[in-house]
């Protein structure tokens, strides 16, 4: 999704070259056929024709996703701009600044972790959600858009059977699981439906189809795959599924801003992992679960996640990562009722655990980070576009924009009803500039084909 925003936005600053160069390095490059790169930039930059050239083995100081957008005319190279995909569709510049944010919505919140939101929960009886009401414009008829999205993604990967592009020549199996899964009784016949719902959404972003990044591509099964079920088949009013969207949300953005939802930084645990931190947010919230409940499932989701590296076969957004969705919609959704046995205390909390997950990523090897290759280091290879600026300095020693300014304005001039609280400071394991600080908070759709109109509603 990034990609094509970039090469949309290189396009119309262009002018009329006679051909495109796009250079995919790292995690871009290596994953970059999974991901469909080449054709998304293809579709972006028609009918100029465009090369596309995979340095996969060099991985930029900046951020592991690369891309490098050159326009030529001649032997001349008349613009360049080097983009980073940074995760959940955000696109930053070689600077680390945010050139663009899924929808438009790059919102800041005015608290620092969920220890900060449990606190402001707990002194003003208000539910977590509201803190995301507080702070966004139209929030429900934005999530009512992102829920369209994710029930039409469902639906038509349950649709849909066959063979998934790439080669690994992969069989889709959300239909016939989820036939077998209907035969099923009780709890086997329930989880079945949820990793069905997740495998549905999961091969439609495999195949290049409308999902939502909840929080990125290729863990978006998750979190539809768990609310799916509960909308469906618990029944769960459309306006309890709002709200554990906005839940769901605000986990996302924590881990966002604190750490990364990036498996090229973090490995698969900064994406499976945040995923299902997200889904057992939101299924202890449709459970009427309590603020401390919602975090201990969350928290739970994630610390059985650490460790989870990216390594997917053959650079193809299919194994692990379909199947990887599927067993995460299930832990969620048993994460969250595990959660609500208790009254919500535990000992580890989950801006802890985002913590030890971010030092973990840290800690992988890079063949597993997700970019599978060398990462350049101080003296290595740094690539600046046309404008010539140096790539995003080291953070460490130097305060990042939320811990300057903890209590930013929300957007249209609103303030956070946080916005007395006292700040905390996020873990800083690795040198990150100001973008890696941005909260970047919702998901948000993406892609082409939605073509299955209607909310029909699978049983
Ligand atoms: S293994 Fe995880 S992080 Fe890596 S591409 Fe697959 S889903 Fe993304």
């Amino acid at each position: 999704m990034a990609p094509r925003r970039a090469a949309e936005l290189f396009r119309a600053e262009a002018g009329s070259p006679e051909r495109f160069r796009a250079t995919l390095y790292g995690a871009l490059g290596a994953t970059g056929a999974g991901h469909l790169t080449d054709r998304a930039l293809a579709e972006a930059l028609a009918p100029t024709p465009c090369e596309v050239v995979n340095k996969a083995e060099i991985v930029l100081k900046q951020h592991p996703n690369g891309l490098l957008l050159e326009a030529i005319s001649g032997e001349k190279v008349t613009l360049s701009r080097l983009f980073f995909s940074t995760g959940g569709g955000e696109l930053a510049d070689e600077n680390g600044g945010v050139v663009d944010a899924p929808a438009g919505r790059a919102i800041e919140y005015g608290f620092t972790g969920v220890g900060e939101l449990l606190e402001g929960c707990a002194a003003e009886g208000r539910p977590l959600w509201s803190a995301a009401e507080e702070a966004e414009e139209d929030l429900w008829g934005f999530l009512e858009e992102i829920w369209s999205a994710m029930e039409r993604a469902v639906e038509r990967g349950i649709a849909t059977g066959g063979a998934l592009p790439g080669g690994l020549k992969l069989e889709r199996k959300a239909m016939p699981y989820l036939a077998r899964a209907k035969k099923l009784r009780g709890t086997l016949g329930e989880l079945g439906r949820i990793s069905a719902y997740a495998l549905a959404v999961s091969e439609e972003n495999a195949a290049g189809g409308r999902i939502v990044t909840a929080p990125t591509c290729g863990s978006c099964g998750t979190l539809p795959g768990v609310l799916y079920h509960l909308f469906r088949k618990r029944e769960a009013p459309k306006r309890a599924i709002f709200e554990a969207l906005a839940t769901a949300g605000l986990f996302g953005a924590c881990v966002k801003a604190n750490a990364s939802i990036s498996g090229a930084q973090v490995g698969c645990q900064g994406e499976i992992g945040t995923a299902c931190a997200m889904a057992a947010a939101a299924a202890a919230q449709v459970f009427g679960g309590s603020p401390r409940q919602i975090e201990y499932a969350a928290e739970m989701a994630m610390e059985h996640s650490l460790g989870l590296t990216c390594d997917p076969v053959m650079g193809l957004v299919q194994i692990p990562c379909i199947e990887r969705n599927a067993a995460a919609a299930t832990v969620a959704f048993t994460r969250a009722g595990y959660a609500l046995l208790g009254d919500g205390h535990h000992r580890v909390s989950f801006d802890e655990v985002v913590e030890t997950m971010y030092r973990t990523g840290c800690d992988m090897s890079p063949g597993v980070q997700g970019d599978g290759h060398r990462r350049a280091g101080d003296g290595e290879e740094e690539v600046v576009g046309a404008a010539g600026a140096a790539g995003v300095k080291s953070a460490k020693g130097e305060k990042s924009v939320k811990e300057e300014d903890h209590r930013p304005e929300v957007r249209g001039g609103r303030k956070s009803f946080w916005q007395k609280r006292s700040p905390a400071t996020g873990p800083g394991c690795r040198g990150r500039g100001a973008l890696w600080s941005d909260p970047s908070p919702w998901p948000s759709p993406r892609g082409r084909g939605d073509t299955l109109g209607g909310n029909g509603g699978e049983g």
